[in-house]
């Protein structure tokens, strides 16, 4: 079993990148933007919390989102890995996520954080925000709370796992494949 963060700001190529370990790796990609969006999406109340915050570029509450992250582990007994995409996002998330790993007698084995400069990912996320329908992607000002908020709150969980040994750093920028080539080393070099 294999167990992969996919770690980085808004806009660094998580979800392209996840995509494809998810298909060369066989693992489950859980990505916590993609659930709330369902969520929102069928306006359930999980969905109705969560908008409040997604529109304005700041995180859900964690009691929030790690109870729907838990449900969702805890639906692929059979997995053969985890891909975590958008989470965890803060400290507290990275340790609830150390437990509940624990509980399932496994590990995170690996942190893979893309680094990609602010002008690029603002760029990047204004030309998505054309096609993605997705309000946090169009204006400028949320994009930049978004990365105020990676910087102050997410980055630190890049230290917590650099401290057991597990965080990588990855250059975000290139062609994907390049990029996909960088993730794959790092993975193989695990060979779990
Ligand atoms: P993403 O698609 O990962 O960029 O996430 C879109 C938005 O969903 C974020 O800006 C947050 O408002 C919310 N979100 C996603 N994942 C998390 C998380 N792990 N913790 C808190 N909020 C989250």
């Amino acid at each position: 079993m294999i167990n992969l963060i996919l770690f980085g700001p808004p806009g660094s190529g998580k979800g392209t990148q996840a995509a494809r370990l998810v298909e060369k790796y066989k693992l489950v990609h859980i990505s916590t933007g993609d659930l709330f969006r369902y969520e929102m999406g069928n306006n359930t109340p999980l969905g109705q919390q969560a908008k409040a915050y997604i529109s304005q570029g700041e995180l859900v509450p964690d009691e929030v989102t790690i109870g729907m992250l838990r449900n969702k582990v805890e639906a692929h007994p059979d997995a053969k890995g985890f891909i975590f995409d958008g989470f965890p996002r803060t400290i507290p998330q990275a340790e609830a996520l150390d437990l509940l790993m624990a509980e399932e007698k496994t590990e995170i084995h690996t942190l893979l954080a893309l680094h990609v400069p602010d002008e690029e990912i603002i760029k990047r996320i204004t030309l998505r925000g054309e096609t993605s329908g997705r309000s946090d992607d169009l204006d400028e000002n949320i994009i930049r709370n978004r990365i105020d908020v990676y910087k102050s709150e997410t980055s630190p969980v890049y230290d917590y796992y650099a401290g057991q040994d597990k965080s990588h750093s990855i250059e975000g920028l290139g062609t994907i494949d390049a990029i996909f080539d960088r993730l794959c080393a790092v993975i193989d070099a695990i060979g779990k």
